[in-house]
């Protein structure tokens, strides 16, 4: 199964994107993970897209293309994959659907996330990631043990630099303004399902199952 998750910052994409690849046994590509990578190894892309990411603005479609194709023509996607954060605008999406359709793989489904705005605030300014191993926590709904420090492995807990307030709200205005639309680019070609992105992480998973047996898997 070829997916796709669309959602505002916040909706949950990684993490029901993550549970998805389990459940379908297909690999799980995060255009921000990769992003991310790219700047923690200070390669030459990592370089170009650091300063836009801490301001909350969209990488160069053709820096983030090419990576997201390269990553997409492995093997490993061959027989599926859950995509999330890409595309994020329509010249990305004609992009995509180009180079899946060159490949004869094209998406069988595009779900969409649904949350409300303060939802989504609450969710991002109140997460923290552990700057050892990476695990995700939350201070109020997914405090770790001991404040500041990852239960996992007692590394510190880090907040992103773009999941500060005035940051989280210009990724919402670039989310609405440039990646909404892509909602009626998919509703046109009757892919996309929306989902309410809302409540727990279970309670998410479940309709997103739903979603996906209805069409048959
Ligand atoms: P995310 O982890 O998906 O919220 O992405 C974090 C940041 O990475 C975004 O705010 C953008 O700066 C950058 N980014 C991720 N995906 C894309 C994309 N498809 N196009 C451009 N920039 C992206």
């Amino acid at each position: 199964m070829n997916l796709l998750l669309i959602g505002p910052p916040g909706a949950g994409k990684g993490t029901q994107a993550a549970r998805l690849k389990e459940m379908l046994g297909v690999p799980h590509l995060s255009a921000g993970d990769m992003l991310r990578d790219e700047v923690k190894r200070a390669t030459p892309l990592g370089r170009a897209a650091r300063e836009g990411m801490d301001r909350g603005e969209l990488v160069p479609d053709d820096l983030v293309g090419e990576m997201v194709e390269q990553r997409l023509s492995g093997p490993e996607c061959s027989r599926g994959f859950v995509l999330d954060g890409y595309p994020r605008n329509l010249v990305q999406a004609d992009r995509l659907a180009g180079f899946l359709a060159r490949w004869g793989r094209p998406l069988d489904r595009v779900l969409a996330l649904r949350v409300p705005v303060e939802e989504l605030l609450r969710r991002i300014t109140g997460r923290r990631v552990c700057g050892g191993c990476g695990a995700a926590y939350h201070l109020t709904s997914r405090p770790p043990g001991r404040e500041g420090v990852c239960d996992a492995c007692s590394g510190a807990l880090l907040q992103r630099k773009d999941d500060r307030e005035e940051v989280v709200r210009e990724r919402l205005r670039v989310y609405e303004d440039q990646t909404r639309p892509l909602l009626d680019f998919y509703g046109r070609s009757r892919l996309l399902a929306e989902v309410d992105g809302s409540g727990s992480l279970d309670e998410v998973t479940g309709r997103i199952s739903a979603v996906l047996e209805e069409a048959g898997r």
